[in-house]
């Protein structure tokens, strides 16, 4: 068989290793229209930042190494220009003399990627110093461009992983950053209140934040940025990181595509013309729409793992095995300075926009032993489903160790866990590494107090409403705590002091009483104090003070 792969990185170099590892007779050809294959993109921004000082490690792979191992026909610089779905053949153009040849196939693998948006922005033609970042060349392009000027001052627009990740290593090499981002926050996968634990890192770093506002032009040939509010801003350096669009020009007119222009395909990843599947095309990576894990709604993810996984399931399919149909949940992780950033499964904000009813819940866990050096604290989140008590999603922000917590949430998820498998999780546990409650248990322990209605819980968003409506709320935490900060209206009464204290609560048990204290730990006690004293009404803050002065955070 002949089976040709366009795109020889992520998706297409995974589907083409496993081809081979399949059988060892097929004509396997990669066509991949810049010079590298197989590179490291996830690994970019941190060789502009020198934490990876050799260019070559981004080499995963070379053409010649792989060539060897796997007896693949690559061939770079080949730039496949038009797909004939009829013929089975495709149309490849040599980058470098512009000669154009046809090569036919059996079996087609798209495996285009995507690419970063460049708005036509005002004055950005006349400028030197705006640069996107996706693969080796744009990579070399701000690195020659660092070391040849004198960079003082840098512009990165958008706050998604990228943007983040490249504001981060422009910092590393003492570049004042500021990132715009059009949206109220940073990194969209994370809720509104853990993504300002993000902004306040980035601010304690000295990296400055505009959200809500976005670019309207270049001046002084890229020196000067002009955003939509006017604000004007000085850069030596901008990176244009505001997302990714599918690769799909061979695809366009061709092939179905999704509405944001993404490949329609099967569950095998063929691909689907006017509504009927192609036997012998596929797509796979970031190019193509993908089914959501949650609710079976299509969507985009344009990860990593997708592509591997993808590359992987295609090679099976085409030599005759079984395969299981994918689905995304969108797990990721990124390393914001000291921070480890992780997410799951979906957010409160898509799970609204699709309404379906969840239950999120807050926790702030060491992520080791407290009496171990070093611990250091992860802020976690957990979304679930009110029937099914099923995990919807899950976020982290913290230590080392952020991601572990989130990949066993992940995993769980995938074999169908319900909040109630949480607490039964048995994992690891030393005092370096945590406790014998692990956060993941202690979210499922959350949410099962929440599920059995032992109290119900509050939000951040909602409490300052309802502190000025005029209902009972109590702040459990010792007064030195309550004084440094408190929700305007909480009457403080510590914990270990609520039982000689009760007379002074609200006498009707039926009233509502919105308890606090720093995390929701003594909030919990507090509320079994409260209904042991027959109250039966009782509310905790979801994340304690910690997650509402956090979410109130402005930004600098
Ligand atoms: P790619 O890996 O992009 O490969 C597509 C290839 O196709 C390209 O080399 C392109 O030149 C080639 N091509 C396109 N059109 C043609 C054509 N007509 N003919 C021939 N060749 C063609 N993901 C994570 O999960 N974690 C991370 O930390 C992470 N960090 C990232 C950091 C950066 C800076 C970037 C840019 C991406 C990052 N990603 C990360 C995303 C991840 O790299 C992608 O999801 C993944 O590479 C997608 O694989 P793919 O095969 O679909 O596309």
């Amino acid at each position: 068989m002949k089976i040709i792969i366009i795109g020889g990185v992520a998706g297409g170099a995974t589907a083409a290793a496993r081809l081979r590892r399949l059988n060892e007779n097929d004509e396997i050809i990669i066509f991949e229209k810049d010079e590298y294959i197989s590179f490291a993109n996830c690994g970019l921004p941190y060789y502009i930042g020198d934490v990876i000082s050799e260019r070559n490690n981004l080499l995963v792979q070379t053409i010649e190494g792989m060539h060897k191992r796997f007896n693949l026909d690559i061939r770079n610089f080949s730039e496949v220009v038009e797909i004939n779905p009829q013929n089975k053949t495709v149309n490849v153009k040599k980058t470098k003399t512009g000669e154009e040849y046809v090569e036919s196939f059996d079996k087609l693998i798209i495996s285009t990627g995507a690419n970063p948006i460049k708005p036509p922005i005002k004055g950005s033609d006349e400028a030197d110093n705006i640069f996107v970042l996706r693969n080796v060349p744009d990579t070399d392009m701000i690195k020659t461009y660092v070391n040849n000027n004198e960079i003082k001052e840098a512009v990165v627009i958008g706050g998604g992983f990228i943007g983040i990740e490249m504001a981060e290593n422009l910092h590393e090499l003492g570049v004042k950053v500021t990132v715009v981002e059009k949206a109220a926050q940073v990194l969209a996968p994370l809720d509104f209140e853990m993504a300002q634990i993000v902004h306040m890192e980035l601010n304690d770093n000295g990296i400055s934040l505009i959200l809500g506002d976005g670019i309207s032009a270049f001046e002084n040939k890229g020196k000067n940025i002009v955003l939509e509010s006017n604000t004007k801003l000085n850069t030596d350096l901008t990176i244009l990181a505001i997302g990714v669009v599918p690769t799909n020009y061979l695809a366009k007119g061709k092939f179905d595509l999704g509405p944001r222009g993404h490949i329609i395909t099967t569950e095998n990843f063929n691909i689907v013309e006017n509504g009927i599947k192609n036997d012998d095309i596929f797509a796979i990576g970031d190019v193509v729409e993908v089914v959501d894990f949650i609710d079976n709604s299509k969507t985009a993810v344009p990860l990593a793992w997708g592509a591997n996984r993808q590359g992987r399931i295609v090679a099976d399919y085409i030599n005759g095995l079984d395969i299981k149909p994918s689905k995304i949940q969108g797990t990721a992780v990124a390393k914001v300075l000291d921070l480890v950033i992780a997410t799951t499964g979906n957010n409160e904000n898509r799970l609204k926009s699709k309404g379906i009813n969840y239950t999120a819940i807050h926790a702030h866990r060491g992520n080791h032993a407290g009496y171990y050096p070093g611990s250091k604290n992860i802020a976690l989140k957990l979304i679930f489903d009110n029937e099914t008590k099923k995990i919807l999603g899950a976020q982290a922000v913290g230590g080392a160790g952020t991601e572990k917590r989130i990949d066993v949430i992940s995993t769980a998820m995938k074999l169908g866990a319900t909040i109630y498998d949480l607490a039964d999780l048995e994992l690891c546990y030393a005092p370096p590494f945590s406790s014998a409650k692990d956060p993941v248990n202690i979210l499922g322990y959350i949410a099962e107090n929440v599920s059995d209605d032992v109290y119900k819980v509050v939000h951040w968003n909602e409490i300052d409403e309802i502190a000025s409506s005029g209902a009972y709320l109590l702040d459990v935490r010792m007064d030195y705590e309550y004084d440094f900060g408190h929700i305007e209206g909480a009457v403080n009464i510590a914990v270990d002091d609520l039982r000689a204290n009760l007379d002074k609560l609200p006498q009707d048990k039926d009233t509502p009483i919105y308890v606090n204290c720093q995390v929701g730990l003594r909030a919990y006690i507090a509320i079994k104090i409260l209904a042991g004293n027959g109250y039966t009404n009782l509310y905790n803050l979801s994340g304690g003070y910690g997650t509402y002065a956090t979410a109130k955070y402005k930004v600098k």
